[in-house]
């Protein structure tokens, strides 16, 4: 059974006095340093000299440092920049700079877990994944609740890396929707499966596939956008609302019964089965293999694929169509 932890599994004092460096500004970057911040916590922003988040971090009232200065003194340092760009970091300035007893943390273990970054023995190691983005992530924080976040210890040299990765959790809101417990093995692999067979995937390859059905069929371009993508917001809301059974109460008995009787013809077994092949490449690391290779040669392959989908057909009527919906300007 999965932990979880409340607010009242914290130990207040396990960050007092400890100062956190936040490295990168960007989605989550920015929601953990303001959270954090307001929880009356020590931080720090790290990031590059001249860039675009250091004058974001500087509006927002912080005075960003360079990173290594800034996570030499450190007590905890959370990474937030780029999965693929954590590699060159750790080379170039963190393996040299952290210090012994120093909590690293991430908000994704991709890097962790495939080894691609060397992580010294005498640091802890920790892992706090919010689900959800950074903006939902500061709004709820603000709004006094918080997002549902994910946690793991891959290394507690000090003894209380538990402890001071659940503060961490705490001081962004986390506690106050529930922190679940899991491994770095866990929170990667299961990320990536989600991502690649549902959530972006398996989401954008189905509604291309019926929009190209209607299409092809000589249905037109502009209903065929509606039915297969914009009303899939609406089916959506309803799912995270209230999962299938609330779906199923809110369409007409007609999309219920097709639903029920249809969905399984379209994914099927032998869907599961490439699915179960995805999830295959994730455990061995092939897939991570593959994209670090990718983005080290330039990503010459993933901006090609990147142009073709923008050609897409339902991109174009797409543009025009929601060019009319005043409340997406
Ligand atoms: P982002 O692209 O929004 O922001 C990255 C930030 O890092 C920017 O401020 C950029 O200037 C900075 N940066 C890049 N390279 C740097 C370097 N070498 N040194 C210093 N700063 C550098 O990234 P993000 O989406 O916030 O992702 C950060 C981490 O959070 C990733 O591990 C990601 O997997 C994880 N995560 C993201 C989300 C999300 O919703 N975006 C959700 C959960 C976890
Ligand atoms: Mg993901």
């Amino acid at each position: 059974m999965t932990r979880y932890f409340n607010e009242k599994d914290v130990n207040p004092q396990a960050l007092k006095a400890q100062k956190i460096t936040v490295v990168g500004y960007g989605s989550q970057g920015r929601a953990h340093a303001l959270s954090l911040r307001d929880s009356g916590l020590a931080v720090t922003v790290a990031l590059r000299p001249g860039g675009k988040s250091w004058a974001t971090a500087t509006q927002d009232g912080f005075k960003p440092q360079e990173v290594a200065g800034a996570v030499r003194e450190a007590d905890v340092v959370m990474v937030l920049v780029p999965d693929m760009n954590q590699p060159k970091l750790f080379q170039d300035v963190l393996n040299e700079n952290l210090r012994d007893g120093v909590l690293l943390l991430f908000a994704h273990g991709f890097a962790v877990h495939y080894n691609r970054v060397a992580l010294s023995e005498k640091w802890d190691v920790g892992l706090v994944a919010p689900k959800g983005p950074g903006n939902l992530v500061r709004q709820q924080y603000e709004q006094g609740r918080g997002v549902p976040c994910l946690l793991a210890v891959h290394q507690d040299h000090s003894g209380n890396a538990f402890e001071r990765t659940l503060a961490y959790a705490h001081g962004i809101g986390g506690t106050r929707a529930g922190v679940l417990e899991t491994t770095f093995k866990e929170e990667t692999e299961t990320d990536l499966f989600g991502e690649q067979a549902v959530l972006c995937g398996g989401t954008t390859a189905l509604l291309t596939a019926g929009w190209e059905t209607l299409v092809e069929a000589g249905y037109s371009p502009e209903l065929a956008y509606f039915e297969c993508l914009h009303e899939l917001k609406l089916i959506v809301d309803l799912l995270y609302e209230g999962g299938l059974s609330r779906m199923h109460h809110f369409v007409s008995d007609t999309a219920s019964y097709g639903d029920l009787t249809r969905g399984t013809r379209v994914v099927d077994n032998a869907t599961k089965a490439r699915m179960r092949v995805l999830l295959e490449e994730i455990q061995s690391g092939e897939f991570a293999r593959e994209w670090s290779t990718e983005h080290d040669q330039g990503s010459p392959n993933y901006a090609a694929a990147l142009e073709n989908m923008r050609e897409h057909p339902i991109e174009k009527v797409g543009a025009q169509l929601r060019e009319r919906m005043a409340w997406l300007q």
